[in-house]
């Protein structure tokens, strides 16, 4: 059957939305606000190797690689600990907008500068796609963040982590080159946040106020892994308004707010919907399948970062690279906070801690 649908934000989640949609001969109107000149992407623009994402995106992410990462360094106060995880640099902005020139070429219909209200649409459409990314609304929570690109001199293989004991609490230094990174701050809603909190930052990491050259900022919403952390319930979707409204991406709350990492969700919620226009209670059970678990299990080490920081490093010890099998390497942290937690309360003891060095 042929939907008409609507697509509400052109961001990453929305245009992947459209794109898959379209593909499968859906008729597919795509509305993004910002006018084409203007459009924008507020990032880090780090991809991380954590799940099968970058198996199911077009291949042409691969033109707008600006740099690839081995590895994660953690900092914790004064200490510093290494995880290996791949991750892919993108230029975000480049990457969607011929993302975008793909989705027209298959028909869908791009607007610009077009604000669109997701529960507004009239019944000439069958559905309506709510990507319109994370915002200040009733009964969510998101992180902030603030970055800046900057000139300077950077280990080009690594990402750098500065924790701090907040929920979202993190700084980080991402390389585009041994020259330019991208070095940005998270903080939680309540908070203040301004580049001022970035000073302290630039002289762990060299770098003055003359060195930047571009600066931004914006919300993560992580309220699905929250709501399933805190509540144990699993968030609605799909709202049964005439026509349906379905959320992907940050707009479904699909960030982890220990990492800030989204564009995963981002993705995997696009390539779910697509697989599941069909039938929409599936679709929100395969996000809960696919994704729950893992968002609501970071979310649960962001709490301990924020409640319980000992611990916390406790736990980042037992990932630090040179300590653990190989095996245990990748994304283990994302993947096993739990058993990480258990290994982590063991690695106080003496024995334990002998056994790993
Ligand atoms: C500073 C910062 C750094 C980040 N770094 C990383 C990182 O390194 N790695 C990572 O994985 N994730 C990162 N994230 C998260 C990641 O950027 C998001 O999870 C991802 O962009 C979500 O994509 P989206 O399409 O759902 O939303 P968005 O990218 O926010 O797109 C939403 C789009 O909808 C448009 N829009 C909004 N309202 C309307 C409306 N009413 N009508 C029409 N259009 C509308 C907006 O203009 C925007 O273009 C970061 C986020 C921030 C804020």
């Amino acid at each position: 059957m042929k939907r008409k649908v609507a697509v509400v934000g052109g961001g990453l989640a929305g245009i992947l939305s459209s794109l898959w949609l379209s593909e499968q001969g859906d008729e597919v109107y795509l509305y993004e606000e910002k006018e084409e000149r203007d459009y924008s992407v507020n990032c880090g623009e780090t991809l991380a190797d954590v799940d099968d994402s970058r198996t199911l995106l077009p291949g042409i992410y691969e033109n707008h690689i600006r740099n690839e990462l081995s590895g994660v360094e953690y900092k914790i106060g004064d200490n510093s600990y290494k995880m290996s995880l791949h991750m892919t640099v993108l230029d975000r902005k480049e990457w969607q907008l011929e993302l975008i020139d793909l989705a027209k070429s298959k028909d869908v219909n791009v607007s610009f500068g077009e604000k669109g209200r997701p529960y507004e649409f009239n019944n000439s459409y069958d559905l309506v796609v709510d990507a319109r990314g994370s915002f200040r609304r009733e009964n969510r929570d998101y992180a902030k963040a603030i970055y800046v690109i900057c000139g300077g001199d950077f280990d080009p293989n690594k990402m750098i982590l500065f924790n701090r004991e907040c929920l979202a609490g993190y700084y980080w230094v991402i390389p585009y080159s041994k020259d330019i990174a991208n070095i940005g701050y998270g903080g939680e809603k309540e908070e203040n946040i301004s580049l001022g909190d970035l000073r302290n930052l630039f002289n762990q990491v060299g770098v003055s106020n003359s060195d930047i050259v571009e600066r931004g900022g914006g919300l993560l919403d992580y309220t699905y892994g929250d709501k399933l952390y805190q509540e144990g319930k699993k968030r609605d979707l799909v709202y049964e308004n005439f026509p349906p409204v379905v959320e992907v991406g940050d707009a479904a709350g699909l960030v982890s707010p220990l990492t800030g990492i989204g564009i995963n969700g981002a993705i995997k919620s696009a390539k779910l919907l697509s697989q599941n226009i069909g039938n929409l209670q599936r679709y929100q059970r395969k996000i809960y399948d696919t994704m729950g678990k893992t968002l609501s299990r970071s979310t649960k080490m962001a709490y301990i970062r924020k409640n319980n920081f000992s611990k916390f490093e406790d736990i980042i010890k037992i990932l630090d690279g040179t300590k653990l099998p190989e095996t245990w390497k990748k994304t283990f942290l994302l993947k096993h906070p739990i058993k990480a937690m258990r290994l982590g309360k063991e690695l106080g003891s003496f024995e334990y801690r002998k056994k790993l060095i």
